[in-house]
Order: structure tokens, then C-alpha cells, then sequence
């Protein structure tokens, strides 16, 4: 047998154990491992309570907590091109459940993570008058490297809960860029993702209402360099989701 095929059984005997295993083992928390009563949980109950919702209200551009005005000081100095909604504040358990979601392949968290999602009240949207939902992409040497792309699970999964198509063929990252996590200001998170997406030729972009998708917003530049993309293909509005968000104060 070639090495390829080789690696093929391989990788089939390793699914088939595995899926044995996920039958004869309980069911474990995706988080913390701890067992689990109903087996149609994916988190503990423990886990599940270090989810922060995101507090109201809200600012009405980038999502994040802003008690007194419309809109928070950064976006009321700038006009961004998309609006921003996020169910939870990133950290704690949830932090720790978006890490097993893109480095441990805990992939049984993304249909999860739609769905708190779309159950979640995000003020001034309505995914019902939405055409299309389209995850954020990662470049063709990440992909290879991670496997998938976290945001396109979750993507992918919103969309069938909305019945509408998915699409992550035709919006890409044309230049691989480097962690935003590592940008110290604004600015340098801006530079950074500069010019990094771009639609495919032919694509069905145009006059479509999209819903973009992320797992984690930190400042918002990488959705609305997206949004700027695809506002350009012809979009007719895009709006985002994130599963969290960072927040700033
Ligand atoms: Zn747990
Ligand atoms: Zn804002």
C-alpha cells in the first residue's frame, strides 16, 4: 500500500476509535472535562456560568457596554463601516472554551456556539431579513496548518439555523497577516489587516445582506476591513456577529 493510502486508513481507524470512544465514554464538559448529567450538554453547568452576557446598554456601532450615549467614544469619531453585536464578554470559562474550540478540535463546540448565538438578543438586528452569512477567513496557509477555520463551523451553523446559504468561497484572506493579538494600538491592528481581504472574480455578492461572522472582536478592525471588502464587491449592508467580545473598560 502507498504511504497515501496508508495514512488514509489510518486517519478512517483513528475516526472510527474515536467515534467508538465519544459511544462507550459518558459525556465530558468541552471545557473543563468534568462529566456530564444530560448528554445533550456540551458545557457543565460551572463552565456555563463563567459565560458573561454582555451587559446593556450597548454602543450602537461597535457593541460594546457604553452606559451613557449612543455610541462609545472611538466610534463616535470615526464612521465604521459595519455594526458590531456580541453575546458574551470574552474571558473566563468562555475564553477557555474558544481555546478548545480552535487548538484542541473540540468541535462539538460550534454547533453550540451558534446556537447561543441566535438565541441571544442583539439589539438593532434582525438576522430574519438577512441574505447570507460569511465567516471571517483564514489564509490558505493557516487553514492548512489549524485544519479549519473556527469562524466558518460557526458560521456554517448559523446559517442553518437561519436557513439561509453560507458562503466561504468567494471573501478570502489574499495575504496572510499577523495575530491582531499582538497589535499594541488601533492603528497598528488597522495597518495590519489593511488590504489583507479580497472577493473572488465572479462571486454572488452583489445586493446580498450579509452577516459576517468571528468567534472572538477585540477592536473590530479585521470585520470591518471584511465589511469594507465586501461593501466594495456590492454588498447591499453587511452586518457582524461574534460569538465575544473584548471589552475595552
Ligand atoms: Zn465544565
Ligand atoms: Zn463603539
Amino acid at each position: 500500500m502507498s504511504r497515501r493510502g496508508l495514512k488514509t486508513l489510518k486517519s478512517g481507524v483513528q475516526s472510527i476509535i474515536g467515534g467508538l470512544g465519544d459511544l462507550l465514554l459518558p459525556p465530558s464538559c468541552a471545557v473543563c472535562n468534568a462529566l456530564l448529567d444530560d448528554p445533550k450538554q456540551v458545557v457543565c453547568p460551572v463552565c456555563f456560568e463563567g459565560f458573561e452576557r454582555l451587559a446593556q446598554p450597548i454602543c450602537a456601532s461597535c457593541g460594546q457596554p457604553c452606559p451613557e450615549s449612543e455610541f462609545c467614544p472611538e466610534c463616535k469619531s470615526s464612521d465604521p463601516v459595519c455594526s458590531i453585536r456580541s453575546a458574551f464578554a470574552f474571558g473566563g470559562s468562555l475564553a477557555e472554551a474558544v481555546v478548545k474550540l480552535k487548538f484542541e478540535s473540540r468541535c462539538q463546540l460550534a454547533p453550540f456556539f451558534a446556537r447561543l448565538i441566535f438565541e441571544s438578543s442583539l439589539p438593532g438586528y434582525d438576522l430574519t431579513k438577512i441574505d447570507l452569512v460569511i465567516p471571517v477567513p483564514l489564509h490558505s496557509a493557516k487553514l492548512k496548518e489549524r485544519g479549519f477555520n473556527q469562524s466558518a463551523l460557526i458560521a456554517g451553523q448559523i446559517a442553518g439555523l437561519l436557513r439561509v446559504p453560507f458562503d466561504y468561497l468567494h471573501l478570502a484572506r489574499s495575504r496572510p497577516t499577523e495575530s491582531q493579538s499582538k497589535m499594541k494600538t488601533r492603528f497598528e491592528r488597522e495597518q495590519n489587516v489593511k488590504g489583507a481581504f479580497s472577493t473572488t472574480k465572479k462571486h454572488p455578492l452583489a445586493a446580498k445582506r450579509i452577516c459576517l461572522i468571528d468567534d472572538v472582536v477585540t477592536t473590530g478592525s479585521t470585520l470591518r476591513a471584511c465589511a469594507e471588502t465586501l461593501t466594495k464587491a456590492g454588498a447591499e449592508s453587511v452586518i457582524a456577529t461574534t460569538l465575544a467580545r473584548t471589552i475595552h473598560w
